[in-house]
């Protein structure tokens, strides 16, 4: 009996480990009666996009959207973590150069930096896009990373994830920060919805096909969010919306479990991280590490094997060097010598005149991590549909999908090829003919701007 209670115990522990869930104070999809101009932001990679929407309500939907997608300069994305990764690997600044201020000035550098290009976005505009007569533009913010809501439109960030790095932001107000860069440039506009991308892509998702039920971001980061009995939520303590329900940002990348097992690579990688013993699911699945996963094994295999001749080539020792494309692409080669195989290791990790049987190995290394992780990221959505009640036969004459964005998923055919093949297999084949995984193309976008319009400041108005 011990037994049994002691491993109740642990399952516990288990879950309470596991629960890294928001709310998102979003409790309504759009409907498409979403109508006026609104604008959205989505910062969370590599590149920032802003865009602007028409709706024109029941009838006219989508009128017309512009989008622009700007990257945003290196330096502005990091601050003390990063700025000392690189002085271990460069040494030439002192540990002291960074100091408080610096940081500060890099967090309103990058909101800076985005305002301005958001209100140069807004001087660009053309005649097909109104705002009526007196109003305040409004817009929606994509902010994908940890943040504790307070409301729709308010939320303090929890942590950088994703190689952002700018320690001493962590706490502040996401969209205060952005009202006053916005204020700085002179741009009247308010911050309606602050969302995340999976909340943005669940609502875009929604606004396009209504079988939506939940969304799967696998990209440089990874996360879900679905929708949720908002009287079934432990932590929500607000009235009871009137639609009943409220949308989960789950965070899983944040998951973690003993039946996780990591390897040493994975260990390894961790503990190098800018965020250790942070996102460990993530850091088995997303784009971000799957490249530098593959260095890590090839570099062991060179170290204690000699994979690639006895000395070691020294580009192989630098972390993030070979990057998720740079595999993928080594892993999609079909020609009979492997040339791209070849002329990756060769470009990207200055490896020359490589044997077909180490191009071989390389490939069967970039197989195991890819499949991996493409079988880990099903298991997640496995996970998402057994909440939702649609992983058994005939519980629901229902399609079920799945709105899917980012490039991982995208561009890297044998990782979702595996993903949709191992969801098969967990769900069988009768379920798993009415569940879809439906590509939503930079879903979030158009998602946070239904989402700024549904909380817009002159709603009460109208009614
Ligand atoms: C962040 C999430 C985000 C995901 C996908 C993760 O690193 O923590 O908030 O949704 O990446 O962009
Ligand atoms: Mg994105």
């Amino acid at each position: 009996r011990h037994g049994r209670r002691d491993a109740r115990r642990a399952r516990l522990r288990g879950r309470q480990q596991a629960r890294d869930d928001h709310i998102s104070y979003v409790d309504s999809l759009p409907s498409g009666q979403e109508k006026g101009l609104f604008y959205a932001l989505d910062l969370g990679g590599t590149n920032f996009r802003v865009l602007r929407v028409q709706l024109g309500g029941k009838e006219g939907r989508v009128v017309k959207q512009e989008c622009d997608e700007i990257s945003i300069p290196a330096h502005l994305m990091t601050g003390t973590s990063q700025v000392k990764l690189f002085h271990s690997q460069f040494c030439t600044l002192s540990d002291q150069w960074i100091t408080m201020s610096h940081v500060m000035f890099f967090f309103q550098e990058l909101f800076d930096f985005i305002a301005a290009a958001l209100a140069k976005f807004v001087a660009s505009e053309g005649e097909d896009f109104h705002l009526l007569e007196g109003r305040q533009r409004e817009l929606g913010f994509t902010f994908s990373f940890p943040v504790k809501q307070s409301s729709i439109a308010s939320g303090t960030l929890i942590k950088w994830t994703k190689g952002f790095s700018i320690d001493e932001t962590v706490g502040a107000d996401v969209v205060a920060e952005l009202s006053s860069a916005l204020d700085r440039q002179g741009l009247d506009m308010k911050v309606t919805a602050l969302v995340n991308d999976t909340i943005g892509t669940l609502a875009g998702g929604r606004y396009d096909d209504n079988d939506v039920v939940a969304a799967v971001i696998l990209g440089t980061g990874t996360n879900a969010a679905y929708v949720e009995r908002a009287n079934a939520i432990p932590k929500w303590h607000g009235l009871l919306p009137k639609s009943g329900d409220m949308v989960i940002n789950m965070e899983w990348g944040n998951f973690r479990s003993s039946h996780l097992p990591l390897t040493e690579f994975d260990q390894a990688l961790d503990a190098e991280s800018l965020n250790p013993g942070e996102q460990i699911y993530e850091k088995l699945i997303s784009g971000m590490y799957l490249g530098e996963i593959v260095r890590r094994v090839l570099l062991k295999m060179t170290e204690e094997a000699s994979l690639f001749g006895d000395d070691i080539p020294p580009k192989l020792k630098i972390p993030f060097i070979l990057r998720t494309p740079h595999m993928s692409m080594m892993h999609h080669d079909t020609s009979p010598d492997l040339r791209t195989v070849g002329a990756k290791l060769k470009d990207v990790l200055g490896i020359q005149g490589t044997s077909l049987k180490t191009r071989r190995l390389v490939v069967d290394v970039c197989d195991i991590v890819a499949k991996r992780g493409a079988r880990l990221a099903a298991a997640g959505i496995h996970g998402v549909l057994k909440k939702l009640g649609r992983d058994i036969p005939g519980s629901d004459k229902h399609r079920t999908v799945i709105a899917m964005d980012g490039g991982l998923y995208e561009h890297y055919t044998i990782f979702s090829e595996t993903l949709e093949n191992t969801l098969r297999e967990m769900l069988g084949e009768e379920v798993s003919s009415s569940v879809v995984i439906k590509l939503a193309n930079d879903g979030s976008g158009i998602g946070a701007a239904l989402l700024a319009a549904a909380h817009s400041q002159y709603l009460e108005a109208e009614v």
